[in-house]
């Protein structure tokens, strides 16, 4: 067991260091429409071009005391958190990647279990980056929400060709092997192919709570006469929908909103907001996609176990 660290988790640490590197490049720039690739990572303040040694995740930081080598202004602790958490974030879906060391796993388990991995940590990278451009900046991306929900689906879609036959079949009358007239495998009485279900479901969920929060967008556009929902609430929801299906993404709109209502709560009784003060919504998703992506699939286990 003691192998699997070295295997998986190790890799995964500083692999997560690096793209979170990254992902502060995109932080920085997608709000502001900047190219993410050019020009090469400077100072915010003196515009000096930072060097390689300089732009060592965590550890430049931490050696350079927070400060710029040339100026000495300050660099946002920001930096060193969003790369420790996406490491932590890409250290625990490899974990869950863990079975794939098993020998001689059969190649449909295999690319599931590899899709399902990478879909958890791209999600991750997503909802950190948005989580921080929305609290920092009022701005959710397209290049993040819609990029993401195209990605979501392209995975659903590479699942869905690895589903073993009749697995996740929608049938009429429901699964009877007793019967041979509308039986389990009677073709008459499947509705949607394993694959079509999946799919199909998955773009159903997208267009119904898409479809909800606009109409609520309308709504309350229309009954109060200002902006309410943003668009870019209802992409990022839509996005955490293409990953993680419809009940996971109710459950992650319920924390969201809750947190957010919890958290406004708290600046009107600290007489730091009033009703009209614009919340960062999206943040408070993100909190939400990144908490029902970890537990959603027990607490959904555990919901449907009171019934
Ligand atoms: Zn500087």
């Amino acid at each position: 067991m003691w192998t699997a660290p070295l295997v998986f988790e190790l890799p995964a640490f500083l692999m997560g260091l690096l793209l979170g590197s990254f992902l502060n490049v995109c932080i920085s720039r997608l709000p502001q429409h900047q190219s993410v690739l050019r020009p090469r990572s400077h100072c915010p303040g003196c515009r000096h071009t930072i060097a390689g040694y300089d732009n060592i995740p965590i550890l430049s930081w931490i050696l350079l005391r927070g400060r710029c080598r040339h100026c000495h202004q300050r660099i946002a602790w920001r930096y060193p958190l969003v790369e420790l958490s996406f490491a932590l974030w890409l250290t625990f879906a490899a974990r869950t990647a863990f079975p794939l060391l098993k020998p001689a796993l059969p190649p449909g388990p295999f690319v599931v279990l590899l899709v399902d991995a990478a879909g958890l940590a791209i999600l991750g990278f997503l909802l950190i980056g948005l989580l921080v451009m929305d609290w920092q900046t009022h701005t959710l991306p397209d290049a993040f929400t819609l990029t993401g929900s195209l990605i979501g689906l392209l995975l659903i879609c590479v699942r869905a060709a690895y589903l073993l036959p009749h697995q996740y079949d929608l049938l009429l009358h429901g699964p009877n092997p007793l019967t041979s007239v509308g039986g389990a495998l009677d073709q008459g009485n499947i509705v949607l192919t394993g694959p079509e279900h999946l799919i199909l479901g998955r773009l159903y969920a997208m267009a119904l709570w898409t479809g909800a929060l606009f109409f609520l967008q309308f709504a309350y556009r229309t009954l109060r006469g200002r902006e309410g929902l943003g668009t870019g609430d209802i992409k990022l929801v839509a996005m955490i929908t293409a990953f993680l299906g419809f009940w996971l993404s109710a459950f992650a709109v319920f924390l969201g909103v809750t947190l957010c209502a919890g958290y406004a709560c708290a600046l009107i009784a600290r007489r730091r907001a009033t009703a009209m003060t614009r919340l960062p919504l999206g943040a408070f998703l993100c909190i939400g996609g990144l908490i029902a992506a970890i537990l959603g699939a027990p607490v959904i286990a555990w919901y449907t176990s009171l019934f």
